[in-house]
């Protein structure tokens, strides 16, 4: 009886490292997808918000947000809605649920990151 229970046990704890293993398996998935998903120019929203991987080539005749000095200061890395470190590649904007934006990006639902 004891050495039932404590297969049993063993078992509990073989088939919980097993289930550990593809639990990390399944994490992995999602932040594998998360790395690749970069927002393009060429997507319909991209294109509504005037998102564009480098900021000095946004149309300031169609924005004209990003005209001008103040505007030649407003990048993704800088915008409240960029989740990425200041000088980081690419980092999550809320905009584009949470995908990833180029940091010398720019959109034109750029907000002052506060000081
Ligand atoms: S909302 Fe901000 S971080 Fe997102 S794409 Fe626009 S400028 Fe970049």
């Amino acid at each position: 009886m004891n050495k039932d229970k404590a297969i049993d046990r063993r078992g509990f704890l073989k088939m919980g490292v097993q289930a550990g293993g593809g639990m990390l398996a399944l994490s992995a998935i999602p932040l594998q997808l998360l790395a690749d998903d970069k927002v393009t120019e060429d997507e319909a929203l991209a294109q509504a918000m005037g998102y564009k991987l480098d900021a000095s080539t946004v149309d300031t005749a169609r924005f004209p947000k990003r005209a001008g000095d103040a505007g030649a200061n407003q990048f993704c890395h800088n915008c409240t809605l960029f989740a990425g470190a200041a000088d980081a590649e690419y980092g999550p904007c809320s905009i584009f649920q949470n995908r990833l934006v180029s940091g010398k990006g720019w959109c034109n639902a750029w907000v002052a990151k506060p000081a």
